[in-house]
């Protein structure tokens, strides 16, 4: 009989302490919480499409029967996919499930133990749950009033050492972008940069095309945003080709399935569809931000993604989440200061954002 001992001290110390990262929960949970019927809950709370993926993924996935034989391991097909999609070469981009795939396999290639990362806050709660993963230090650079980075900062953590950044643009959850010359700032400092453009479609704005220029910087993408996917897991960077050929080789073999790679297929064939739903909700943003202002109680902060931060009237923002959620309209609450008492909502289908206005309504009447 082997002897009993705690499990645990076999583990790797620096996992034993941390917490996972709170993603959103599934619309059965969140029904069941509410009491009301799964078709009835407005779920505005994991900045997913609520068009849903193209018919055409739907079809090419009822019609493939080769699930028995193994994806691509140098996701040829793929690569060659989205490069055309960006306007690069294959060479340059790597598939992952998800982005999330591709922000870990980054800081497993960049980073040893202690190293640096530097996260400008607040920002998408990946990164840091990934950092303490791979054992990095973080380096947390608080965004200024508006939401933007401060670079001197940034610039100052570069020079004690850090190593790699992660930049989400537009921001999740504050929906604003870097600019540019901010991000060639950055570049510039040496650290790796990576640009984390899960939002791009509906901001339509990109440094990709700054990859050829700088080896130090990926850009990260996603097709479970614009072409929603996101339980597909389908996410790619662009990068330097001596970044890719690594990142290729530390992946694990069959990332992609080869359901992913059939719906990114289909999904690019049905680009004009999918870029015609982006407007729809681009446009409903905008309406919805003005509706949310119009609340005295309520603070909306302009977006270029797919949902909008906003933030309720002080000491009340979890019981304003709570009347939500009572009233079957789940949206992501956030508690901890600079965001205190601030929600962030998805842009929905008209009448899911009508269903939010009412209950926001309701609440203040
Ligand atoms: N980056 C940002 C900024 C995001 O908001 C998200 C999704 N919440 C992701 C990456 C992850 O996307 P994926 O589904 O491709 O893993």
């Amino acid at each position: 009989m082997p002897k009993r001992h705690d499990i645990r001290s076999l583990m790797r110390p620096h996992l034993l302490g941390i917490q996972s990262y709170e993603g959103v929960d599934p619309p059965e949970l969140l029904a069941q919480r509410a009491g009301i019927p799964v078709e009835r809950i407005v779920k505005l709370n994991g900045n997913e499409n609520p068009y849903g993926p193209s018919p055409k993924v739907v079809q090419a996935l009822a019609e493939y029967t080769a699930y028995h034989i193994y994806p691509d391991p140098q996701q040829r097909r793929v690569r060659a996919a989205l490069a055309e999609y960006v306007g690069t070469t294959p060479d340059r981009v790597v598939a992952g499930v998800g982005s999330d795939e591709l922000i870990d396999l980054l800081m497993r290639l960049f980073l040893e133990p202690g190293d640096g990362v530097v996260l400008c806050t607040p920002t998408f709660g990946m990164y840091a749950s990934f950092a303490q993963v791979n054992g990095a230090r973080l380096m947390e650079v608080p965004r200024d009033q508006g939401f933007d980075i401060d670079v001197p900062v940034v610039r100052k953590a570069a020079e004690q050492g850090a190593k790699m950044t992660f930049i989400a643009s537009p921001n999740n959850p504050t929906g604003n972008l870097a600019s540019e010359a901010t991000v060639r700032e950055l570049l510039e400092t040496g650290m790796l940069v990576v640009v984390d453009e899960a939002y791009y479609e509906f901001a339509g704005s990109t440094v990709a095309s700054l990859v050829g220029e700088y080896s130090n910087l990926v850009v990260l993408r996603t097709l479970s945003k614009w072409a929603g996917l996101a339980s597909l897991r389908l996410g790619y960077g662009i990068m330097d080709t001596a970044v890719a050929e690594r990142m290729m080789t530390v992946k694990p073999p069959y990332n992609i399935t080869i359901a992913s790679e059939l719906a990114l297929f289909a999904s690019l064939a049905d680009k004009e569809l999918l870029l015609s739903r982006v407007r729809a909700l681009t446009g409903a943003r905008e309406e919805l931000f003005q509706q949310l202002a119009e609340f005295k109680e309520l603070t909306p902060v302009p977006s270029r993604a797919n949902f909008i931060l906003f933030r309720g009237p002080e000491g009340k923002g979890e019981w304003l989440y709570e009347e939500l959620a009572n009233r079957g309209v789940f949206v992501r609450y956030y508690g901890a200061p600079p965001l205190q008492d601030s929600i962030r909502t998805s842009v929905g289908l008209p009448e899911e954002n009508r269903a939010l206005i009412g209950a926001l309504q309701e609440i203040f009447s």
